[in-house]
């Protein structure tokens, strides 16, 4: 039997995790076909129900559906609690449907493989308040962060992220210490998408070994990490986060890890169409 898998989201016709995915299947000689869902969000809780029990072994859950994806689900993992959001739905034979959330992992595996770095004892400064923000804050909090700024343009939703951790949140204006004080900055929010503005980020301020992630991956070398290269920060792209939250995506749903040989990312940029 045919075992499915696949991503839903909405637009989602963009999503690298098919290929990436269908890598690891070929790889691992699998009998699996990883499959691309484009539900609208009035459609995805129907969407969910119909594949209980099985039908679909689980789905990665995209934009917009994160916050919906847990309420559809019999049981919610820990990252998938303190993330308020998941991005792996798993569907039980006997009818349960279980919430996780990788993106943590995915996050704190990007730092780790590109720029050597751990959060246990640090400070991080997370650029936005929205659920990719929310779910780096669980992370971070859950890998010993020793405080965490919030920086965010709406200042009530970066102060509802406070009883996650050791946050501090503050707005745009107020933000010095967020950078004067940051061993990592992390952009989470939409800015630089597409190859637009990045966010108003003062990286000249902070330290000189002080990393920088941008979450966002199109274009790759976004317009925050070109400055940050300039400043000869360590740098970190949105791509090792993609594919770190799809490794133990791929495990959860195939009992199996990927073959670490097999070279997703080369595939991504090529798909990307940028040069490695
Ligand atoms: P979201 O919930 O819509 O949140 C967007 C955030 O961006 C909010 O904090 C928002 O601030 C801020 N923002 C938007 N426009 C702004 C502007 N003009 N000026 C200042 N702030 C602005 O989005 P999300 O789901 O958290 O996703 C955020 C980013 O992370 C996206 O680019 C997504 O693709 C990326 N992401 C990447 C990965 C990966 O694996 N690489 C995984 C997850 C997410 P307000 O609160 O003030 O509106």
């Amino acid at each position: 039997m045919t075992i499915r898998a696949g991503v839903v989201g909405h637009p989602v016709s963009h999503s690298l995790s098919p290929l990436i995915h269908t890598a690891w299947i070929k790889a691992a000689g699998l009998n699996a076909e990883y499959g691309l869902f484009d539900v609208p969000p009035d459609d995805f809780a129907a969407f969910i129900a119909a594949q209980r029990g099985g039908v679909l072994l689980g789905v990665n859950v995209t934009v917009p559906h994160k916050e919906a994806a847990l309420a559809c689900a019999t049981h919610v993992r820990l990252a998938a609690r303190a993330a308020g959001a998941a991005n792996l739905l798993l569907f039980e034979a006997d009818g349960t449907i279980i919430a996780d959330n990788t993106d943590g992992l995915g996050l704190l595996g990007a730092l780790h493989e590109q720029a050597v770095f751990s959060v246990k004892g640090k400070t991080a400064t997370v650029l936005g308040a929205g659920g990719a923000a929310r779910g780096a804050v669980a992370a971070l909090t859950d890998a010993g962060a020793a405080r965490i700024w919030v920086v965010n343009r709406t200042l009530e939703r970066a102060r509802a992220l406070e009883g996650l951790g050791p946050v501090k949140a503050t707005g745009w204006i107020k933000s010095t210490d967020a950078f004067l004080e940051a061993d990592v900055v992390i952009n989470a929010t939409t800015l630089g998408l597409g190859g637009g503005p990045g966010p108003h980020a003062p990286l000249g301020m902070t330290q000189p070994g002080c990393v920088v992630m941008d979450m966002v991956y199109r274009p790759l070398e976004t317009q925050l990490l070109a400055e940050a290269r300039r400043l000869r920060r360590p740098a970190v792209d949105g791509l090792a986060m993609l594919i770190g939250q799809a490794r133990p995506s791929f495990a959860a749903l195939y009992g199996r890890d990927p073959d670490l040989m097999v070279d997703v990312r080369g595939l991504a940029l090529k798909a990307l169409g940028e040069k490695g």
